[in-house]
C-alpha cells in the first residue's frame, strides 16, 4: 500500500483509540462489517434488484442482498426493504422523488431546531428547491408543539411530511405525527438515522406503525457500514400497494446505478448483529449513559472553577442517546468550546440551539453515547467525563468571540494555537487517554 495513505489511516486509528468519540452520530462498526465492506463484493455491478439484473454472474450477490433485506424485514417487521441507498441523503433523496412531483408541498422541522437537511431546508438543498418546503421548529424550551404542526399541516396540505432528528435529545411522538399526517392524508415518512439502534432496542419509541415509509442510515446507533435502507410498513402498503415497487423504482433507475454490494453485505452483518440480546443490552446502556451524563453536566461539579460549574441542556436533559449543551449562559460559542474539548481529547461537534441564526457560529453543542458505550464505558465513565467537560468549559470561560464575521475567524485561528498550551486542557487529554486505554476499541 501506498505509505503515504498507510500512514494517514494508521494515525486515524491512533486517534480514534486515544479519543473519546461524542458525535451521536458516530461509532464503531465491528470488524466482521469492515471485511464485509472491504471485500471483492465490491469489484462487481449489479444494476438492477435481485433476480433482476442488468449484468451476468450475480447468483452470489444475489443471494448477499436477499440475506440483507431478509433480515431488514424480519428485525423491523415490515413487508418491503430496499438496502440499496448510498447514504441517509440519497435514501430520503430517492423517497422525496418517489412520492412527489416536482412543486409538491413537503413538511418537515427545520436544521436548527434539530431536522435534516435532506427535511426540505430551503435554498440550499434539492429538497428546498425542488419541492415547496415548509417547515416547523421547535418552541424556546426546545419542545415540539404539536398543536402548531397540526395546524401547519392543515393550512398547508402537504403531500409528504418527513419526520427525523439529528440534535433533539427528546422522544417524538410518532403516534400524534401519524394523526397529523393521516388528518391531511399525507404520507409520513420517518427518518429514524440516529435512533434507528435505540428503537431496536425498545428504549425509543417506535414509528412503524404510524408512518407509511421509515429511512435509515445504516452507520449510526446501528453500526453498520455507511449506507442506507428504506422500508415500507404495512400501513403504507395498505395506502396504496404499489409502495415498495415506486420506492425501488425510485432508487434504481430513479436516482442511483449500481448497488454497492460490499455495503450491503456490511449492512446484511449489521443487522445479524443487532437482532441478538447483546445488541439490545447495548441500546439500553447508551440511553443509560446518555442520562446520567446530561444529569452530571446539569448538576454541576465540584472540580469547576467558579462561576462555572453547571451546564444548561436543551430540552431539561435526555430521552436518547444525545443531549445539544446550551452555552448562551456561559457567553460562549460552540466553536470555542468544542475546539477546547478537542484539546483534552473530547471529541464533539459545535452545533445550532433554538433561536441560533448562524449554523457556523452556533451556542450549542452536542454530545452522544453511542461510541462511548460500544467501547463498554458505563455510568462511572460518564461521571468522569462530565467533569472533564466541565472543568474544560472553565478553562475557556472568558473566551467571547467577537461581534464582527472577519474578527470571529481571525480569534478562532488564534485561539486554536493558543490553547494548545494550556495545562489543565492537557492534563484532562492525559486522563482521557488512560481512560480510552481501559476501554479498547473493537
Ligand atoms: C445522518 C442523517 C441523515 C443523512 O445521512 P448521510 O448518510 O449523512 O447522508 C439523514 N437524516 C437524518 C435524520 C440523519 O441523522
Amino acid at each position: 500500500m501506498d505509505k503515504h495513505l498507510q500512514e494517514l489511516i494508521t494515525r486515524e486509528e491512533k486517534r480514534q483509540e486515544n479519543t473519546l468519540t461524542l458525535i451521536p452520530s458516530e461509532n464503531y462498526a465491528s470488524r466482521a462489517v469492515r471485511e464485509a465492506v472491504g471485500s471483492v463484493l465490491s469489484n462487481k455491478y449489479s444494476e438492477g434488484y435481485p433476480g433482476r439484473r442488468y449484468y451476468q454472474g450475480n447468483d452470489l450477490v444475489d443471494e448477499v442482498e436477499r440475506l440483507a433485506i431478509e433480515r431488514a424485514k424480519k428485525l423491523f417487521n415490515v413487508p418491503h426493504a430496499n438496502v440499496q441507498p448510498y447514504s441517509g441523503s440519497p435514501a430520503n433523496s430517492a423517497v422525496l422523488f418517489a412520492l412527489c412531483e416536482p412543486g409538491d408541498t413537503i413538511m418537515g422541522m427545520e436544521l436548527a431546531s434539530g431536522g435534516h437537511l435532506t427535511h426540505g431546508q430551503p435554498k440550499i438543498t434539492f429538497s428546498g428547491k425542488y419541492f415547496r418546503s415548509v417547515q416547523f421548529g421547535v418552541e424556546g424550551d426546545g419542545t415540539i408543539d404539536y398543536k402548531k404542526v397540526q395546524a401547519l399541516a392543515k393550512a398547508e396540505k402537504p403531500r409528504v411530511i418527513i419526520i427525523g432528528t439529528t440534535a433533539y435529545p427528546l422522544a417524538l411522538d410518532w403516534k400524534l405525527f401519524g394523526e397529523i399526517a393521516d388528518s391531511v392524508g399525507a404520507y409520513l415518512v420517518a427518518d429514524i438515522a440516529h435512533v434507528v439502534g435505540l428503537i431496536i432496542g425498545n428504549v425509543y419509541p417506535s414509528p412503524f406503525p404510524y408512518a407509511h415509509i421509515v429511512t435509515t442510515t445504516t452507520h449510526k446507533t446501528l453500526r453498520g457500514p455507511r449506507g442506507a435502507m428504506i422500508m415500507v410498513t404495512e400501513k403504507g402498503l395498505g395506502k396504496y400497494g404499489k409502495l415498495g415497487e415506486d420506492i425501488d423504482r425510485a432508487v434504481f433507475p430513479g436516482l442511483q446505478g449500481g448497488p454497492h454490494n460490499n455495503t450491503t453485505a456490511g449492512i446484511a452483518q449489521a443487522l445479524f448483529e443487532a437482532d441478538t440480546p447483546e445488541f439490545k443490552k447495548y441500546a439500553k446502556q447508551v440511553v443509560a449513559n446518555a442520562k446520567v451524563l446530561a444529569q452530571a453536566l446539569q448538576e454541576g461539579s465540584s472540580l469547576a472553577r467558579r462561576p462555572l460549574a453547571r451546564l444548561k441542556l436543551i430540552g431539561g436533559g435526555t430521552e436518547s442517546h444525545l443531549m445539544l449543551v446550551d452555552l448562551r449562559p456561559n457567553g460562549l460559542s460552540g466553536n470555542v468550546v468544542a475546539e477546547a474539548l478537542e484539546k483534552a481529547r473530547i471529541v464533539c461537534n459545535k452545533n445550532s440551539i433554538p433561536g441560533d441564526t448562524s449554523p457556523f457560529y452556533p451556542s450549542g453543542i452536542r454530545l452522544g453515547t453511542p461510541a462511548v458505550t460500544t467501547r463498554g464505558m458505563g455510568e462511572t465513565e460518564m461521571t468522569k467525563i462530565a467533569e472533564w467537560i466541565i472543568k474544560a468549559v472553565g478553562e475557556v470561560e472568558n473566551e467571547k468571540l467577537p461581534e464582527d464575521k472577519d474578527g470571529k475567524q481571525a480569534f478562532l485561528k488564534e485561539f486554536k494555537v493558543r490553547i494548545k498550551g494550556n495545562k489543565v486542557l492537557q492534563e484532562i487529554a492525559g486522563k482521557v487517554k488512560d481512560l480510552c486505554q481501559k476501554f479498547p476499541v473493537p
